[in-house]
């Protein structure tokens, strides 16, 4: 279902607007997005959008979760630690690159709701749990990968500690409004920070993030 529409998001939205990574490109190809918003919306589900999914939250839009997962530069067998699984639709996009996932929502019912997706759809390679990303999943650090998918008023201690050696970290940094979409690669013990454009993307509510 909707594979038509699904290939012309992928020709719009990511190809001519210059994604280049393989691996993403082939990953939006397959998972079905219209499966991570309501019945009621799937019909824009392939549309450039960020759409609701209930408790003030979004998934976000396709463009964003391709230039986010092609600035991971994930080669497949990362270990990636994700902030924020809301609809897990970008968790389900890494996990079809290759990686384990770990997802952390502080928002229980959409926590469940992705989990029970993932079981249905068969993405066996990511672990959901309820919590509050901003002091990361100490458990199962350090990730290869990090990415915060809601905007940081900067980048949370925890995650930097939780990031390997050679590791790199993608996370919008700025304020509530508007953000930089921030990348921190760590190496031999050095945190190294580089920008990419400005965003917008909903809080990071937390202990290290924003109060509610
Ligand atoms: N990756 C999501 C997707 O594909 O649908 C994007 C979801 S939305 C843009 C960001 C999510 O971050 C929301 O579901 C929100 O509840 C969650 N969030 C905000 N602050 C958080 C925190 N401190 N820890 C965990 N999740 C958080």
């Amino acid at each position: 279902m909707y594979e038509r529409q699904r290939e012309e998001m992928v020709q719009k939205y990511l190809i001519d607007k210059g994604i280049s990574d393989s691996k993403v490109i082939a990953a939006m190809r397959k998972v079905p997005r219209h499966r991570f918003v309501d019945t009621a919306m799937a019909h824009q589900a392939y549309q450039d959008k960020s759409l609701p999914i209930g408790f003030g939250q979004t998934i976000s839009h396709p463009t964003t979760v391709a230039a986010m997962s092609q600035l991971l530069s994930l080669s497949g067998g990362e270990r990636v630690l994700e902030i924020g699984t809301g609809s897990g639709y970008q968790a389900a996009v890494l996990s079809d690159i290759g990686v384990k996932v770990y997802s952390l929502e502080r928002i229980p019912e959409l926590a469940r709701r992705a989990q029970r997706l993932f079981d249905e759809l068969g993405y066996y390679t990511i672990a959901v749990q309820i919590g509050d990303g901003t002091v990361g999943w100490n458990a199962h650090a350090p990730y290869d990968r990090i990415i915060v998918t809601a905007a940081s008023p900067d980048i949370p201690d925890a995650l930097l500690k939780q990031l390997a050696e050679n590791g790199r970290m993608v996370i919008p940094v700025g304020e509530k409004t508007e953000q930089k979409l921030t990348i921190i690669t760590r190496e031999t013990g050095e945190y190294h920070i580089l920008e990419d454009y400005t965003r917008s993307f909903v809080p990071l509510i937390g202990k290290k993030g924003w109060t509610e």
